[in-house]
């Protein structure tokens, strides 16, 4: 699904030239209804971060070394969730559902006249207890004639939201079922789940009658099990009967079309797994056509459907689809569109709550999209069909993967488009969305309330940003070519193709594939609200053979969010002539690290290519926060100036109280001065040498100055020059 139009008051005309404005509303019943199908709510365990703070033993100092590469290393995980139960075993234990959905047929004719249709329903099931002579389906604002089973009459009831069903006779646990639901809808029916307009209403040229159901109002169109998690394996046939001046589309191909008797009648067939919410069909006076992709030696066909005044526009607006195809079908992307033995087809309609809806085969668009255009709707409902159809969300606490992959995939196709500083640009956009969204209504992305499953900020938005930082973390990160982070796509992919899949689904995929344990990413980012907010402080000093960088690294995080987020964190300190970038693992907040450096530094530039969903400072000068000797675990010792003239500079600092001594040889051994400090505390300590003044007389040369600190030695070298 994509971005809602806010409807305008008035609503525009669409002749008016300029591009409506697009925002979110939220139009979500305010409380989710919940009923006996309803997944039980087992929520994984989640570590309280927010009261934790790391013993300062656990700081390590990390010293990155020039050439050596980027380090990374990854926190250990703060916690394990219990597998979610797998999709059939939740069959087994739903008390209200012991059968399989095998396929779904309707036949569905409706005048266009008003919102009134009559249908059938024939539900092929799959029993899986014995004695089984009842059962339950969804089934809302629709009025049930009879029910039959092979010709055999059956009893219902329609109790509020289901139909309930009693069988002719009991099936055995494994038998194959199929009951025929005979049903119609009132013309005045509210519309929701099926929607009619009338000619001229909001100005529409042609009646247009379709169905937009995500995530769980399919049974306001047909009687069927409505839960995202028990996909008709076999698929499903959509046939609509309308008067012979209107055509019909759904999922799937067009076996065949009827015309008789001024009615005219298009049968659909499509023959993967499907669930409920992704079946569709869409009728008014269309025209249609299609062109052909080709891939390999092979061709698919992708249909549209607009209304005739509409076509010119379309040629225009969908000008990107088989790019789109291309770059998404590519082997080191997600690889071949699948469901590439069918076709692909859009489908325009107006009045639209969504901008578009990703149905398997047949995503309904809003109209706008033709007359507007938007390569971005149109890249994101197309990779739906990879990240929602062929693999679907278990369940709506799980909605984040649909919609993360689906916008992470259309800002990909924004890169291929647009190039890297549009894609920042765009995504920089849709953090600050989540930013704004995430003060007034923080929730993590898994397992939203009632009513913001479908939050742009948060299930759009930050979890493209979810993607995009798993890349990150999988070190995946040379743009534009794919590697690792998309094999374990590709994995996740032909492991639960044609099937569902968990958060936790995802994580176990990527960690084999990564080699990387996630468990403390998928805690931070998926299960817990916030993002982090970080305060870098920064500070140069000359070593005796060159420069260091010390950078303090603070989070000062939203109520309710992790106190540490544990994402690597990349820098980039630059010098005159040159410049590296640091990847560095964080423990702790705050953090000091130390970075050698080869010349003097002149900048530091936080996550420089722009990984992390984050808001950050950063200052010249470290943060006053720490404790001295804080985040280092041996003494350390630098010479300032170095090379030197009249006066040394001996500055060391000490992780504890130590007894120190400072030595001063030439390089033949010779003991030239000697400094007893006595018991000195923790922290940064210095000492100024003017050895013309003390009587040293230093010749030119080369010395090594020792510290001793308690059992520790380090040394460093003084170059002095007349
Ligand atoms: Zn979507």
């Amino acid at each position: 699904m994509n971005e809602i139009l806010r409807p305008l008051a008035p609503r525009p005309r669409l002749d008016q030239p300029s591009r409506p404005s697009l925002r979110l509303v939220d139009s979500r019943p305010a409380e989710r209804r919940v009923n006996a199908f309803d997944l039980a709510a087992a929520r994984p365990r989640i570590e309280s971060l927010t009261s934790r703070r790391e013993p300062v033993n656990r700081i390590i100092f990390v010293a990155v070394l020039l050439g050596v590469g980027i380090a990374q290393a990854f926190p250990p995980s703060e916690g394990k969730h219990p597998l979610f139960p797998s999709p059939r075993s939740v069959v087994d234990r739903e008390s209200t559902h012991h059968y399989d959905v095998r396929h779904y047929r309707i036949d569905l004719t409706t005048s266009l006249a008003s919102g009134a249709f009559a249908a059938r329903c024939r539900i092929e099931l799959t029993p899986r207890r014995d004695n089984f002579d009842t059962f339950s389906l969804h089934f809302v604002n629709l009025v049930c004639d009879s029910i039959r089973r092979e010709g055999n009459t059956c009893t219902f009831t329609t109790p509020s939201g289901r139909l309930l069903v009693t069988l002719d006779q009991p099936h055995a646990n494994g038998e194959s079922l199929a009951v025929d639901v005979y049903y119609h809808r009132n013309a005045g029916t509210a519309n929701r789940g099926y929607y009619w307009y009338a000619r001229g209403n909001q100005g529409i040229p042609h009646a247009v009658a379709y169905s937009v159901t995500q995530p769980d109002d399919s049974r306001y169109w047909f009687p069927c099990f409505d839960q995202p998690w028990d996909k008709a394996e076999r698929g499903c046939l959509v046939n609509i009967t309308v008067p012979d001046s209107f055509s019909a589309c759904a999922n799937g191909v067009l076996d065949s079309t009827r015309v008789s008797g001024g009615w005219r009648t298009d049968y659909w067939r499509h023959s993967r797994p499907i669930s409920t919410y992704l079946m569709c069909f869409a009728a008014s006076r269309f025209t249609d056509w299609q062109i052909w992709w080709h891939h390999g030696a092979d061709s698919m066909p992708v249909r549209y459907y607009v209304w005739p005044t509409d076509s010119v526009s379309a040629v225009s607006s969908f000008g990107r689809m088989t790019d789109m195809l291309d770059f998404f079908s590519a082997p080191d992307r997600y690889g071949l569109y699948p469901f590439f033995d069918e076709k692909y087809g859009m489908v325009a309609v107006y009045p639209y709550p969504w901008g578009g809806m990703e149905h398997q085969t047949m995503t309904t668009i809003h109209r706008y999209w033709v007359i507007y255009g938007s390569d971005n709707g149109i890249a994101h409902e197309l990779a739906h069909q990879w990240w929602g159809d062929m693999v679907t969300c278990l369940d709506w606490r799980n909605i984040w993967l649909n919609e993360g992959f689906a916008t992470y995939s259309d800002q990909l196709y924004y890169y291929h488009r647009n190039g890297r500083s549009g894609f920042l640009s765009l995504i920089r956009r849709r953090a600050d969305d989540y930013f704004n969204e995430e003060a007034s209504d923080p929730h993590p992305i898994y397992d939203p309330p009632p009513g913001h499953e479908f939050d742009w900020g948060h299930t759009y938005c930050k979890a493209a940003w979810v993607q995009h930082m798993l890349r990150y973390v999988a070190g995946d990160t040379s743009w534009p070519n794919h590697g690792i982070f998309f094999e374990a796509l590709r994995e996740y992919g032909d492991s639960f193709r044609y099937a569902n899949a968990n958060t936790e689904d995802y994580r176990r995929i990527l960690e084999r594939r990564l080699g990387l344990d996630l468990g403390w990413f998928f805690d931070e980012w998926v299960y817990s609200l916030g993002y982090p907010n970080y305060t870098v402080g920064w500070q140069s000093r000359e070593t005796t053979d060159g420069w260091e960088v010390v950078v303090d690294l603070a989070q000062n995080n939203m109520s309710g969010a992790p106190a540490v987020f544990h994402m690597p964190v990349e820098i980039r300190i630059r010098w005159s002539g040159g410049d590296t970038i640091i990847r560095y693992p964080v423990e702790t907040s705050p953090q000091r690290n130390v970075f050698p450096v080869p010349a003097q530094p002149t900048a530091l530039e936080f996550d420089p290519n722009e990984w992390l969903l984050d808001q950050h400072s950063v200052q010249v000068g470290l943060t006053s926060e720490f404790d001295p000797g804080f985040g280092i675990s041996r003494p350390r010792l630098s010479i300032g100036p170095n090379p030197c003239r009249r006066l040394a500079r001996l500055e060391f600092e000490l992780p504890g109280t130590r007894d120190v001594r400072l030595e001063v040889f030439g390089l033949d051994g010779r003991l030239v001065r000697s400094f007893d400090c006595g018991l000195l505390s923790g922290g940064r300590h210095s000492l100024a040498w003017n050895y013309a003044e003390d009587g040293s007389d230093l010749a030119p040369g080369i010395y090594i100055v020792r510290l001793t600190a308690g059992a520790d030695v380090t040394t460093g070298r003084l170059a002095k020059v007349d």
